[in-house]
């Protein structure tokens, strides 16, 4: 395994430096314990343009792959997605650690295959499901030790306009994957069935699409994903047994409502306040013979830049030699399980 020692800073190259890759770039600058030694994009302006921006003077732009390679112990991936899988085997083969952005690749098979080269080479992956490391999702996780977390149902939005960047893919493998990511990864339970519509309004591939994904434990998942709507949203709500929660990814905020008997919930709304978080009850439920109080908190979030946070996570994977070891960061088996379920979710739209 290629690993570090704290005194060794990575050196890092962005492969790939569009949209989201001037950011990686920024944030790498900002990070001390790794030095960007250089960028390459297949528009050599745009790459000294983004450099130049940021001012770092420890980075230059490179002008091949493999010279990229030579100058790196790590790269970061923030190409089209249909390049990622070639220019992940040349990283991987030639040793180097590799953040992907998502989706790891186009297919279940490649990242699979990749994941049996960063094996072979000592190497890590680490796939760019963001949405992981998003706050309100961390807080809403910290919110679930005080209760017996156990989805039942889970329906999420995620609508975005459209904007002609990610067309190479569809927006399943756009927007939809990090829906599938997260529920795979909340519900832990293996996927049993799935109904899925799409339709393709603007671009060759289905740009609106829903999926109905059940799971063996009982737990079912209704997602929608548009890249053509007017008002964007991410938002995701989860039931369970008397409880209900409401994520907003984009606000980054938490709600949860929890039905308890009168003392337990008086007793949690007098320890959550106790710890600052916002509660208060909002009256009773009389359901059969059970009266239940119902309890309303709003976890706190503690705002955080998601992607600073991943790049974080990737140098520890490095140090310590195991992507599976940093979570919540999403490793390449568990991103080619959300493109497995991706796939058959696509493959009912066609059929
Ligand atoms: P973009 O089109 O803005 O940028 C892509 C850049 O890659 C361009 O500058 C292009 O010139 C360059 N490029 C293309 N092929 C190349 C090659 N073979 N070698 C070097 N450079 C090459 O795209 P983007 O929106 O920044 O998306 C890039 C990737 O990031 C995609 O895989 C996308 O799915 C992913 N993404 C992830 C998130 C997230 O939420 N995690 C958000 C946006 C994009």
């Amino acid at each position: 395994m290629n690993t570090h020692t704290d005194s060794i800073k990575p050196r890092i190259v962005v492969i790939g430096v569009g949209h989201l890759g001037a950011i990686h770039v920024k944030l790498w600058t900002q990070n001390a314990q790794a030095v960007l030694v250089g960028v390459l994009d297949e528009n050599a302006e745009r790459a000294q343009a983004v450099l130049s921006e940021v001012g770092n003077l420890d980075s230059r732009v490179f002008t091949s792959l493999a010279e990229a390679l030579e100058n790196a112990d790590a790269v970061s991936i923030v190409t089209p997605t249909s390049t990622h899988f070639d220019i992940a085997t040349l990283a991987l083969s030639a040793g180097k650690h590799c953040f992907i952005e998502k989706p790891i690749t186009t297919t279940s098979l490649q990242a699979l295959e990749l994941n049996t080269l960063a094996e072979q080479n000592g190497c890590v992956i680490h796939v760019g499901h963001v949405e992981r490391f998003n706050p309100a999702l961390r807080a809403f996780q910290s919110s679930t030790q005080h209760y017996d977390f156990a989805p039942l149902f889970i329906e999420a939005h995620r609508l975005a306009q459209f904007k002609p960047r990610a067309t190479d893919v569809s927006v399943i493998l756009d927007l939809m994957i990090h829906d599938i990511d997260i529920v795979l990864w909340l519900v832990k339970s293996r996927v049993v069935q799935i109904d899925a519509n799409g339709v393709a309004v603007l671009t060759d591939t289905p740009d609106i699409a829903n999926a109905r994904i059940r799971f063996e434990n009982g737990c079912v998942a209704n997602l929608t994903a548009s890249r053509i709507t007017q008002k964007p949203m991410r938002k995701m709500r989860v039931f369970q047994r008397d409880a209900y929660v409401s994520m907003d990814f984009a606000e980054k905020s938490v709600e949860v409502f929890r039905l308890m008997d009168e003392e337990g919930a008086g007793n949690a709304m007098q320890s959550s306040l106790a710890g600052g978080v916002p509660a208060m009850m909002l009256g009773n439920i009389e359901a059969g013979t059970r009266n239940r109080a119902i309890l309303f908190e709003k976890p706190i979030v503690t705002d955080s830049n998601a992607i600073a946070a991943e790049q974080q996570h990737f140098l520890d994977a490095i140090r310590l030699g195991d992507a599976s070891a940093t979570p919540p960061a999403t490793t390449a088996l568990e991103a080619a399980e959300a493109l497995r379920v991706a796939e058959i979710i696509t493959a009912q739209m066609m059929g």
